[in-house]
């Protein structure tokens, strides 16, 4: 059937969420230290447990299809428009559909090395052509950051979208808002650009805004964000665009009618109006990132800047033996060979108790 199948989708290898989390899971149970998917290890919000509980009386019913109350949240809490919001089942889901609306065999797409694994899919998927622009040097502060020099030079008349990742997934690393703005300014009339925030919520450094405040300025502008990091809703699939109510309209075009399900609804909306325990969580991810980083440097490994929830953590050798021992003890990393990175582990940070799991583990490997 591949054969039948149009050819971008040919050449595309399906993401990879990097181990078998279910058999992991049968195997350790309660034990498992789960560091692999950049998830929240304090879950969500109370409101949110209590907003899924409320929403069970109502699942034989169909969820809103407009989402109008969880857009009308988001619009108030980020001073847009609610014509301005899609919301998808995932931000994931709506990063292949920006591809699928507006890319094609004329139609190219262009991002970082290292950019997050879905932009290639996405590209694949359309049937477009992908544009790799190389990242930041080792030596330079955000080395395997973007590069937003080379991401512009990669810009050539057959590009219609650019996925930038701000932090970068798998990095860890961002670029100043200041520079984003010059990026945008410089290119040609026919190019949108995403930029995937979905790590906006740990962001401290006053450097970087989130590209919300460039949208009245760039009409082709993007930004994604998701409830599956900061507010601890990985499971339930709700993610969210930012942009023109024009280019949002021919979105809407392509979209499932019932993509983001009842409790995730329910849930996102009662997520977004706990502040406080988005702020506890942030602040505890803070302190543990500091706090890993510092023992992990101690040991010599190189780990990059991170303003977001995880660790990229150089080995400076094949990183396999350390990701097997740290299986062997069940904790669970996530390893990089499918982005090039043999030699790194993308680590989430956990809780005390779960870095010192992830510490001991990578004791018992020597490292
Ligand atoms: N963008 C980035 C940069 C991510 O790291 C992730 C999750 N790993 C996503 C998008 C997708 O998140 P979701 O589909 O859960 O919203």
């Amino acid at each position: 059937f591949l054969a039948l199948a149009q050819p971008g989708l040919r050449r595309l290898r399906p993401y990879d969420p990097g181990h078998d989390i279910v058999a992991l899971r049968r195997r350790f149970g309660a034990r498992l230290v789960e560091l692999g998917g950049n998830e929240n290890p304090h879950g969500p919000s109370p409101r949110a447990r209590e907003a899924i509980l409320d929403a069970l009386g109502q699942l034989a019913r169909y969820p809103d299809p407009l989402g109008g109350d969880l857009k009308a949240a988001l619009a108030n809490k980020l001073g847009v428009d609610a014509a301005q919001i899609l919301l998808g089942n995932g931000s994931h889901e709506l990063l292949m559909q920006f591809a699928q609306a507006f890319c094609g065999p004329e139609a190219g797409v262009v991002m970082s090395r290292y950019g997050f694994a879905v932009y290639p899919l996405a590209a694949l998927a359309a049937d477009a052509p992908l544009t790799v622009a190389e990242a930041l040097p080792e030596g330079h502060p955000m080395h395997r950051g973007h590069d937003l020099d080379a991401i512009r030079a990669a810009v050539d008349e057959r590009t219609r979208l650019v996925y930038l990742c701000n932090p970068s997934n798998p990095v860890g690393t961002w670029f100043p808002s200041a520079d984003l703005e010059r990026f945008l300014a410089s290119l040609p009339e026919q190019v949108l650009v995403v930029v995937d925030e979905a790590y906006a919520e740990y962001v401290e450094v006053p450097e970087l805004q989130s590209a919300l405040t460039l949208l009245p300025r760039f009409p082709r502008l993007i930004v994604t964000r998701t409830f599956s990091k900061g507010y601890g809703l990985a499971g339930l699939r709700v993610g969210y665009a930012v942009a023109q109510p024009g280019l949002v309209a021919v979105m809407e075009r392509l979209r499932e009618s019932f993509n983001v399900n009842l409790p995730g609804l329910a849930a996102a909306e009662a997520a977004l109006a706990d502040e406080e325990h988005l702020a506890w969580h942030v602040e505890q991810n803070r302190i543990e990132r500091e706090w890993l980083s510092t023992r992990l440097r101690d040991r010599g490994l190189y780990v990059h800047p991170s303003q977001t929830n995880f660790l990229l953590v150089d080995f400076g050798r094949d990183a396999t033996p350390y990701e097997e021992a740290l299986l062997a003890q069940g904790v669970v990393p996530r390893p990089m060979r499918g982005y090039g990175l043999p030699t790194c582990l993308r680590i989430s940070i956990g809780t005390r108790s779960e870095n010192q799991r992830l510490l001991s583990g990578l004791e018992g490997a020597g490292a």
